[in-house]
């Protein structure tokens, strides 16, 4: 019996057998199948999943078969928000106990190529990613990870929170990008999962101030909850005999668009004072033709971008541990993984979502679970 296969048994006394996946076979044809558990190759761990974040590309592929230039083209596996607790490891995987609570990093780089070596590795072109076609992801009970790319979480955290690490990762990183300062005044324009762990992000790295801005009031209060201020999407857009002046110089210092609409990022630089920052956080989802260059130009504005994360999920627990970061008021839902196209259902029509997790553990038996912990129950 190899070391590995000791070590498998100990951690499934029943021996590895089968789990459950769902399955995305096109747009809107989700099923769940029993798969062979798998095993943990060199340098790899078992991870027995938590809980799992949906996302909007999950949400992409589950409606319309793509995401942007990804194209769902044999069934695969969703999910690339997972946590879980680590049950076996595989031949050279020794620095994670059986049982240690962790949050997975879902990007796998090449390690090798140039951006990799600078630490650049969002930026690796030979990447994979769990949950983006044809790589399987996490919406599954057992998940094999790289053990580089499996992060401990602190024993004070609620295992199921670890799923909201990689959203946090996007943001800590996002605020790397922005460079905010001790006393900066912050503009976040999108108050979904992301936008709302920007700003808490911002708060907790100095920033005086942070101003949130959305469409939708009942994200505004969860905002304001969180220690916004807020306003409506609507006052941020200048009339136009405004936006050609110049900047105001009381204006914010870093701006960052999480809504991914691209008249949000316009109102968002326009909102900068002269010499201010604009970070595009959201994915655009269309071309943004109205950026006005010249007059940001004029006043020597920086335009930045932010891509994922890069050695950002250790940053990320660690402000989760603090408490300064809530990860709780963001989960609005969960849904045991037999329901998953229920949760994926529910993320993308109910406007009230926020975070919607598919927990594996959760019994399937709609009714017969209680407290925070039922189906699909609300927990805003
Ligand atoms: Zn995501
Ligand atoms: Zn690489």
């Amino acid at each position: 019996m190899t070391e590995e296969t000791k070590s498998l048994r100990a951690a499934m006394p029943h021996g590895p057998g089968t789990h459950r996946a769902a399955v995305l076979h096109g747009p809107k044809d989700l099923r769940v199948e029993e798969r062979p558990v798998p095993v943990p190759g060199p340098g790899e761990v078992l991870v027995r999943i938590a809980a799992v974040g949906l996302c909007g590309s999950d949400l992409h592929y589950y409606a319309h078969g793509e995401n942007g230039p990804n194209v769902l083209r044999a069934p695969t596996v969703l999910g690339h928000e997972p946590s879980g607790v680590v049950v076996a490891a595989g031949p050279g995987a020794g620095h994670h106990e059986p049982g240690t609570p962790v949050a997975v990093e879902p990007a796998h780089p090449c390690g090798r190529c140039a951006l990799c070596r600078a630490g650049r590795y969002n930026l690796c072109p030979r990447g994979t990613c769990f949950g983006s076609p044809p790589t399987d992801g996490a919406l599954t009970e057992y998940l094999v990870a790289p053990e580089g790319f499996v992060h401990p979480l602190p024993a004070s955290m609620d295992v199921r929170h670890g799923a909201l690490i990689e959203p946090l990762a996007v943001a800590v990183h996002a605020v790397r990008r922005s460079g905010i300062a001790p006393g900066d005044r912050v503009l976040v324009t999108g108050a979904g999962p992301i936008g709302l762990l920007v700003l808490q992000v911002a708060l907790a790295s100095g920033a005086a101030s942070v101003t949130v801005s959305d469409v939708a009031g009942a994200r505004l209060r969860h905002a304001a909850e969180l220690g916004a201020g807020t306003v409506g999407a609507a006052e941020l857009t200048p009339e136009p005999a405004r936006a050609t002046a110049l900047a105001d110089p009381d204006g914010f210092d870093v701006a960052l668009d999480c809504s991914g609409n691209g008249g949000a990022l316009v109102g968002a630089i326009r909102a900068l004072r002269p010499g201010g920052t604009a970070v595009v956080v959201g994915n655009p989802s269309a071309p943004v033709t109205e950026l006005p260059l010249a007059w940001m130009q004029r006043q020597e504005m920086s335009l930045v971008t932010a891509f994922r994360y890069a050695g950002d999920f250790p940053a990320a627990i660690a402000l989760a541990g603090t408490g300064r970061i809530r990860l709780e008021p963001l989960v609005t839902a969960s849904f045991p993984l037999d329901r998953a196209d229920a949760a994926l259902t529910a993320a993308l029509t109910d406007r009230s979502q926020l975070k919607v997790l598919v927990e594996p553990g959760l019994a399937t038996a709609s009714g017969a679970l209680s407290g925070t912990r039922q189906e699909g129950q609300d927990r805003g």
